[in-house]
C-alpha cells in the first residue's frame, strides 16, 4: 500500500518517518531541493512543551491593537486587504476568553508533551545527529509585573503536570552561569521547565529524511504539487509540475502554503502565515555563551545554543507569504541579545534568516480529512511545530490506520 506525503518539513518527514514503521511504501514530495528548507530551516529549535501557551489569550487584542501604532512590539499587525487574513484574525479574536484560551492552552501541551516522549524515542531509535540538548529551557522576565503574571499563565501547565520551577535572580544564574550578576539586574525572575529541551530542526528532518531513504522511502525532490485527481470520495492523483503521483492515501504536510491546495478539494484550513526573523552566530567560547535555551519573555526573543553555534528569533509579524528580510529587522533583536549575552558569539557573522509559522487561530494543527477519504491532514503546527512534529506524525499514522491516536483530538479533527 502506497502514501504520499505532501511537504518535506518537519512535518512531512516525520509523518513519512511513522508510515514506514507501519509498513507503507512512502514517498515524499517537495518542491524545494532538500527537506526543511522552508519553515522548518532556521527557528528558535525550543522543544518547549512548557510553552504551551496559545496566543489567543484575552491579552492579545490589546498587544494586536498597540502593534498598529508602535514599531518596537515582537508582534506587529499591519492590515491588508487580504481577505484570509481577516476570517483569521476573526476566528483568533473569538478565542480570546479566558476559558478558550485555557483550553487551546491545555491542548497544545498534551500534544507538545506526547510529541516530545516521541522525540525521544526517534531519536533513540533512528540515531538521528541535531545538536539536541537536555536540561530545560529558561523564560526569564525583565518585570516584577510580567514575572508575577507569568507565574499566574504557569499555573495552568503546572495543573496538568509540567514541572515548572520559580527562579530568583541568582537561582538563574545557579541555572546557568552566563547570567553572571550583572547580567541578572537585567531580570526580575524565571520561570525554569526542567524537562523542556532544544534541538536544531534543520538537522533533525535532513537526518530523519535519510533515515527514512535508507528504509525505502523515496523523496522527489523540486516537485510541486499544482493540484488533484479525484473520483467520487477518494483522491486518485496528485499532479505535480513534472507529473501524476497516485497513491492509496495522501497526507497534506505542506504548511503555509496547505490551505491553498486543500481548497481544491473544498477543505477549508484556517492557517495563516506568521512571518517570524532568526539570526545564528558562531560561538566564540561556549563558556560565554547560554549553556540553556529559553525566551526573554518582555523581549519575546527565543534563545537557543546549538552546537557551536547559537540560535536567537523574534517577532511575529502579519506581512503575508514574503520571508525577505532586511538589516532593520533584526537590530531590536540584536540590541536584547547583545544586552543578555555580550559576549555568545560573533554577532558581526550572524546568518539572517526570515520563515514563515503556519497559524491557526487556536494554534493547534488539523489532522483527520475533509470528504475525501484517503485524504488526510497534518498541518498548522504553529508556533510549535518543530515541539509537536513527532506526536503529529504517530497521530496521523494511527488515524490512517484507523487506530486510536494516544491523545485525545478533541478540537483537532477537521470539521468537527
Ligand atoms: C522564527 C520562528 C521560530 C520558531 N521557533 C520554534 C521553536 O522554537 N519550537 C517549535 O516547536 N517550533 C518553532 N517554530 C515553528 C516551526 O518552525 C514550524 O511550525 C514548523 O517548521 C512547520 O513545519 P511544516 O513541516 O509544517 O512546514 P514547512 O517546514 O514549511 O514544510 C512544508 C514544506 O512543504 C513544501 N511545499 C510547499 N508548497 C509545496 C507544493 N505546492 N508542492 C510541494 N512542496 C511544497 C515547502 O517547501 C516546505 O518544505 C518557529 C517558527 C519560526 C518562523
Amino acid at each position: 500500500m502506497k502514501a504520499l506525503v505532501l511537504g518535506g518539513g518537519v512535518a512531512g518527514i516525520t509523518t513519512a518517518y511513522e508510515l514506514l514503521k507501519d509498513g507503507w511504501d512512502v514517498t515524499v514530495l517537495e518542491r524545494l531541493e532538500q527537506p526543511a528548507l522552508f519553515t522548518s530551516f532556521a527557528n528558535a529549535g525550543l522543544v518547549a512543551p512548557g510553552h504551551a501557551y496559545t496566543w489567543s489569550s484575552p491579552a492579545a487584542p490589546k498587544i494586536l491593537l498597540k502593534s498598529l501604532y508602535r514599531n518596537d512590539q515582537a508582534l506587529r499587525f499591519r492590515p491588508s486587504l487580504d481577505p484570509a487574513l481577516w476570517r483569521w484574525m476573526w476566528k483568533f479574536m473569538t478565542n480570546c476568553t479566558a476559558e478558550k484560551a485555557k483550553r487551546n492552552t491545555m491542548r497544545k501541551f498534551l500534544l507538545c508533551r506526547y510529541s516530545q516522549s516521541l522525540l525521544i524515542d526517534v531519536v533513540a531509535a533512528a540515531g538521528v545527529k541535531y545538536d539536541g540538548l537536555d536540561g530545560g529551557l529558561l523564560y526569564l522576565y525583565r518585570t516584577p509585573e510580567t514575572f508575577e503574571a507569568g507565574k499566574v499563565k504557569a499555573e495552568i501547565l503546572q495543573s496538568a503536570g509540567a514541572d515548572i520551577d520559580v527562579l530568583s535572580p541568582a537561582a538563574v544564574g545557579e541555572c546557568d552561569p552566563v547570567f553572571t550578576p550583572a547580567i541578572r539586574e537585567q531580570i526580575a525572575g524565571a520561570l525554569f521547565a526542567k524537562t523542556d529541551a532544544s534541538g536544531d530542526a534543520r538537522m533533525f528532518t535532513q537526518g530523519l529524511a535519510d533515515v527514512c531513504r535508507s528504509r525505502g522511502a523515496t523523496i522527489k525532490f523540486s516537485t510541486e504539487v499544482t493540484g488533484f485527481e479525484t473520483e467520487g470520495r477518494r483522491v486518485t492523483g496528485v499532479r505535480t509540475k513534472e507529473g501524476l503521483e497516485s497513491a492509496d492515501h495522501v497526507v497534506l504536510s505542506l504548511g503555509v502554503y496547505s490551505p491553498q491546495l486543500a481548497r481544491q478539494l473544498g477543505i477549508d484550513l484556517p492557517i495563516y502565515p506568521v512571518k517570524g526573523y532568526s539570526m545564528t552566530i558562531p560561538m566564540d567560547d561556549p563558556r560565554d555563551a547560554p549553556r540553556l535555551g529559553g525566551v526573554d519573555e518582555d523581549n519575546l526573543m527565543a534563545f537557543c545554543p546549538m552546537g557551536s553555534r547559537v540560535r536567537l528569533t523574534a517577532t511575529a509579524e502579519f506581512v503575508g507569504y514574503s520571508t525577505t528580510h532586511k538589516p532593520s529587522d533584526f537590530r531590536h533583536m540584536t540590541d536584547v541579545a547583545k544586552a543578555l549575552f555580550p559576549k555568545a558569539g560573533d554577532y558581526a557573522k550572524a546568518e539572517y534568516w526570515a520563515g514563515l509559522r503556519p497559524m491557526t487561530p487556536e494554534g493547534s494543527p488539523v489532522f483527520g480529512r475533509g470528504e475525501f477519504e484517503n485524504f488526510w491532514l497534518n498541518t498548522g503546527h504553529g508556533h510549535m511545530g518543530w515541539t509537536m512534529a513527532c506526536g503529529a506524525a504517530r497521530i496521523c499514522a494511527d488515524l490512517i490506520a484507523d487506530r486510536q491516536p494516544a491523545i485525545d483530538l478533541d478540537g483537532m479533527l477537521y470539521g468537527k
